[in-house]
């Protein structure tokens, strides 16, 4: 019962467009997730077999958990987010007790979507793993005996995200496991620009304020520096607003950014 508790079913509210950039990744989701929840009877006509897994990679803050929230909220299917290092320690000894219950509930709340983030802290290749490698061990058996056993059931997906693809353990790779690869990328000048119109959409911004020059100037920002340079910026013009005690709110202006870049530095080289 204490297992049961901790696996928690979320009803995501993520949209696609919440998502700025990465165009060819939100459609080969849609393709390889959406579709086959949607329009599972076709997939059944045409004998064709939707992958079980997908793993997301790249570095932290490009919005793997975003994606997967999409995925979850665009075809209708329940949440289930499992942090790799919350399992290791929140289930001390009871490491594929823990799994079986996060896919029994999936099962049970179906359709749904398990996202399993930092997925190589439970998963690393054997040989490499340092501390107890049997929980490891088990948890991997496990986690691959239970996607295996999804079989015909095609309405839980498997989704997980690591940002060191090479020390997971090979055995998830293989066919009918994670066998979609997609690499998300630290966000490119076009990304960058709809990722910051993204999160000024409520924002009220000053006529001075170009997204496309301040885009140009995050290279290195990933989507969440991005989300923080915003928020920022809004902080500056808020207490701006507060001090002088103006009638109406202050927008957020270009000079607000200029301050906000100075204290919210990029986190790639
Ligand atoms: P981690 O590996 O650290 O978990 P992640 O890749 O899963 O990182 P998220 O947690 O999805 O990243 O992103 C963190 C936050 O950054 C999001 O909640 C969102 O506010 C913002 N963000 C990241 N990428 C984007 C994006 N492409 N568009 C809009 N917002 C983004």
């Amino acid at each position: 019962p204490t297992v049961l508790r901790e696996v928690i079913i979320e009803v995501p509210e993520v949209h696609w467009d919440d998502i700025g950039g990465y165009d060819t990744i939100k459609q080969e989701l849609r393709e390889i997730v959406e579709w086959p929840m949607k329009y599972k009877h076709y997939f059944d006509e045409l004998g064709v077999e939707p992958p079980k897994g997908i793993l997301l990679f790249g570095p932290p803050g490009v919005g793997k958990t975003l994606f997967a929230k999409a995925v979850a909220t665009e075809s209708g299917a329940n949440f289930i987010a499992v942090r790799g290092p919350e399992l290791l320690s929140k289930w001390v000894g009871e490491s594929e007790k823990a799994i079986r219950e996060i896919f029994k509930k999936a099962r049970m709340a179906a359709p749904c979507v398990i996202f399993f983030d930092e997925i190589d802290s439970i998963a690393p290749a054997r040989g490499s793993r340092l501390g107890d490698s049997g929980v490891t061990d088990r948890m991997v058996n496990q986690l691959l005996a239970e996607m295996d056993g999804i079989g015909t059931l095609k309405n839980v997906v498997v989704m997980a995200a690591t940002n060191r693809p090479d020390i997971l353990d090979p055995a998830l790779l293989r066919p009918g496991r994670f066998d979609r690869i997609i690499y998300v990328p630290p966000p490119d000048l076009k990304a960058r620009i709809e990722i910051l119109k993204v999160h000024t959409r409520k924002i009220k911004l000053g006529d001075d304020v170009n997204l496309e020059e301040l885009a140009k100037k995050t290279e290195g920002y990933t989507g969440a520096d991005l989300a923080a340079l915003v928020r920022e910026a809004a902080m500056l013009a808020l207490r701006e607003t507060i001090k002088e005690k103006t009638p109406k709110a202050k927008p957020v202006s270009w000079k607000h950014f200029e301050e906000a870049l100075k204290r919210i530095p990029p986190s790639l080289t």
